[in-house]
């Protein structure tokens, strides 16, 4: 499962074709609107990407 860094929107990667690579990343997006404000300013999403890799691992398992 993905996550729209634009919107915060699940992404189910098989059934999305907004999709971009940056940082040697792939990002989803829900939507042809998402993915361009994400080329706007790929930094602003880049970076709150960056914290949430940081969220502890717990998260997952609380539903
Ligand atoms: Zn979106």
């Amino acid at each position: 499962m993905y996550f729209d860094p634009v919107c915060h929107k699940k992404i189910n990667k098989e059934e999305n074709s907004h999709k971009i690579l940056y940082q040697r990343k792939f990002y989803f997006f829900c939507s042809d609107k998402c993915q361009k404000e994400f080329e706007k300013n790929p930094k602003k999403y880049y970076w709150e990407d960056v914290r949430k890799l940081k969220i502890p691992k717990d998260e997952k398992g609380s539903r």
